[in-house]
């Protein structure tokens, strides 16, 4: 080969190779603008009006809890994938790893704290007594001897627990609250306890035929949940798309909507 080719070919390969780098180099810092964005798995209780339940019109989870996660996901720009499996059943998949976070109406309580990271409050209830409709049990005392149906890991059932030696019942446990309630209407149980503006949309809205009676124990704050120590970015965005939601009147108008 001639010294001239030789110097050409080379010229030529060191060409052909800073153009390779520099299509390598162009492609790899673009890769992760490409990449789509996480996506949130997030649990939630399946028949818990007015915060989640399925609306059969539709075919979709409504409520304030799925109102207002799709609004703060909204505000603050991520995706999230919504499962609605159960209370218990959502507790269990957020410490498994296998759910990102729950929402749920669950209760911010120190017990929790120990194994969850919450959000800010963002609804204020607790529980109460309820009874068949024309039942005479008028407080606890009036419990001995009887079988009182309770949602398997709620405060509720918490409640339940801490005070049947006391007042001598037993306890039967459930996976939901509808067929807790339906237990108690069909006399195979004789009470049950239930967060109190949840029982309260049950009687009122699909007449079921239960009362509350006496008042309203053990008040907490609901929070939107991560497993300890995990996604502390999503509590973050939780937190600011709450307060924006409550800065611009979006929260007011979503817990209207449920009649609050
Ligand atoms: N607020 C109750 C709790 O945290 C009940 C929640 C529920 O049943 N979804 O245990």
């Amino acid at each position: 080969m001639k010294l001239v080719t030789k110097i050409l070919a080379l010229t030529l390969a060191m060409i052909m190779m800073v153009g390779f780098a520099a299509c390598g180099s162009k492609t790899i810092p673009d890769e992760p603008a490409d990449k789509p964005a996480k996506t949130y798995v997030i649990y939630s209780d399946n028949a818990f009006a007015p915060f989640e339940f399925l609306d059969t019109a539709t075919n979709q989870y409504v409520g304030v809890d799925m109102e207002l996660l799709a609004a703060i996901a909204e505000d603050q720009g991520f995706a999230y994938e919504m499962k609605n499996e159960g209370f218990d059943a959502a507790m269990g998949a957020v410490q498994a790893g296998q759910a990102d976070a729950m929402i749920a109406g669950m209760t911010i309580k120190p017990e929790r704290q120990e194994i969850f990271d919450f959000s800010e409050g963002y609804f204020e209830d607790g529980s109460i007594l309820v009874v068949g409709k024309d039942s005479p049990i008028s407080s606890v005392e009036d419990l001995k001897g009887k079988v009182v149906a309770a949602k398997k890991g709620t405060t509720s059932t918490d409640y339940a627990e801490s005070i049947k030696d006391q007042y001598g019942f037993t306890i039967q446990y459930f996976e939901d609250s509808p067929t807790m309630y339906q237990t108690v209407v069909n006399g195979n149980a004789d009470a049950c306890f239930e967060d109190f503006s949840v029982i309260g949309w049950a009687i009122k809205n699909d007449g079921i035929a239960l009362k509350t009676v006496g008042d309203v124990v053990n008040p907490g704050y609901y929070g939107f949940a991560v497993k300890k120590g995990s996604n502390p970015e999503l509590i973050t965005m939780f937190n600011a798309g709450l307060a924006n939601l409550k800065a611009n009147g979006k929260y007011e108008e979503i817990l209207a909507k449920y009649g609050y």
